[in-house]
């Protein structure tokens, strides 16, 4: 067959754009496809700001991935001559009560202290006074222990899918925005792949589907029941203490551990000055939705249980300035997915969600490309496989 590009990238948000940027500092012809034009808000990756850290509490086989990114944010931010990464810090803490699993991570603060000692990520163990010292923004109820980052921070992920869609096109590969790609299937012979849409047919060497929270209805069928979408929403409140306090240049990020996996919350410093409000989110793992069903809107009587349950340790006053709903993509151990389809080596697939897959999408960009052209990659992604859910 004659194959018209090297490699066709479904999906352009925060995973796909990586790919592209990454896969177009090699001379194969590339082309991206999305349904839309990134960024958009119909997927995982809008809300103005996530939160990234370099110990991983969520499991030390994700600290390579993030520590590479930090290098590729910096690198973009050069080329690009645009901030997308602002180091403000991070804080996690709770009490020793507050220890549901966070993303499928059964004890996350620990975890995050030893991924610090272990890869020299600098860091601090912080009692209760200390925090009370350093963070007025929160209400304390004396026995909280934290952990801080002074390399953590927050990345404006429409901007770093911006910026990457931009430098790929600059350096040729070609992007078809506003067309779904409806098949993804091999060649005949099993050494390349067909991707269509409903007006067009493209043939390629290899196809990567990044289609966030759409990745099932692109996979073969067997695998559909592995990726669940949950609605969660963020809101911006205004704050209850001067702008300065809460500026990212006195407050850092911030994950607030739960006794419930709907207890915890996480947010971030103000960035959009005095009247901008600050964002928070929290997080629900019970009721699924699909990319159709979503309501995406955020309900008065949401807004209001919201704020009951986080003004009990954030000084925030009752007024929600804005509010947005997002899908983080599940998988049954709340894991990535970074492989091949099983039988068809020409077909990778990348699922990082459950809720902190953006700060890793830069080196996921880097390690789809490398799969793609070598079939290797130097990243141990051992533990993204799919064949660990079994059919
Ligand atoms: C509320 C919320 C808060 C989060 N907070 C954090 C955080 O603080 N830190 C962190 O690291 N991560 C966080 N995450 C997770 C992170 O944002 C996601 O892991 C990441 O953005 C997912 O990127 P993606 O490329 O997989 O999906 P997306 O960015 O949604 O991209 C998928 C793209 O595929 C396209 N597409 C899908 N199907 C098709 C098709 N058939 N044809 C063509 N195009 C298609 C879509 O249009 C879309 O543009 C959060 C997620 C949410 C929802």
């Amino acid at each position: 067959m004659n194959m018209l590009y090297d490699v066709i990238i479904v999906g352009l948000g925060a995973v796909g754009s990586a790919t592209a940027y990454q896969l177009s500092a090699t001379n194969k012809k590339v082309l991206g496809i999305d349904q839309f034009q990134p960024p958009h808000t119909l997927g995982s990756s809008h809300g103005d700001t996530r939160i990234t850290r370099q110990a991983i509490g969520e499991g030390r086989h994700y600290v390579p991935l993030v520590l590479r990114s930090h290098q590729i944010w910096r690198e973009l931010e050069s080329k690009a001559n645009i901030e997308l990464f602002q180091a403000c810090g991070g804080l996690i803490f709770g009490t020793n009560l507050n220890n549901a699993p966070v993303h499928g991570s059964l004890s996350f603060l620990e975890v995050t202290v030893a991924a610090a000692k272990e890869f020299g990520i600098e860091h601090q163990v912080l009692d209760c006074q200390e925090m009370q010292k350093r963070y007025p923004q929160f209400h304390y109820q004396g026995t909280e222990i934290g952990y801080f980052e002074p390399g953590a921070g927050l990345l404006k992920p429409e901007k770093c899918i911006k910026t990457q869609l931009k430098l790929a096109k600059e350096n040729g590969v070609e992007l078809q925005l506003n067309q779904k790609v409806v098949s993804i299937e091999p060649n005949s012979n099993n050494d390349g792949v067909v991707v269509k849409t409903n007006t067009d047919t493209w043939e390629a060497e290899s196809a990567i589907i990044a289609a966030g929270a759409w990745v099932s209805e692109l996979l073969p069928e067997s695998y559909k029941k592995f990726f669940k979408a949950y609605r969660q929403i963020m809101l911006w409140f205004e704050q209850e203490l001067p702008y300065e306090t809460v500026s990212p240049e006195h407050c850092p990020i911030y994950i607030r551990l739960g006794e419930t996996a709907e207890e915890l919350f996480y947010g971030f410093p103000g960035i959009d000055g005095e009247h901008g409000g600050i964002k928070i989110g929290i997080e629900q793992f019970f009721d699924d939705c699909t990319v159709d069903t979503i309501d995406r809107n955020v309900s008065a009587d949401e807004i209001e249980q919201c704020f009951k349950q986080i003004s009990k340790h954030l000084k925030i006053k009752n007024n929600c300035i804005k509010s947005a709903a997002c899908l983080y993509t599940v998988t049954p151990d709340y894991g990535f997915v970074l492989d091949t389809i099983p039988g068809h080596p020409q077909i990778l697939v990348a699922s990082p969600c459950s809720g902190h897959g953006f700060k890793h999408s830069a080196t996921i960009g880097q390690i789809l490309t490398e799969l793609a052209l070598n079939q290797k990659t130097d990243f141990d992604i051992s533990a993204f496989s799919l064949s660990r859910f079994s059919l």
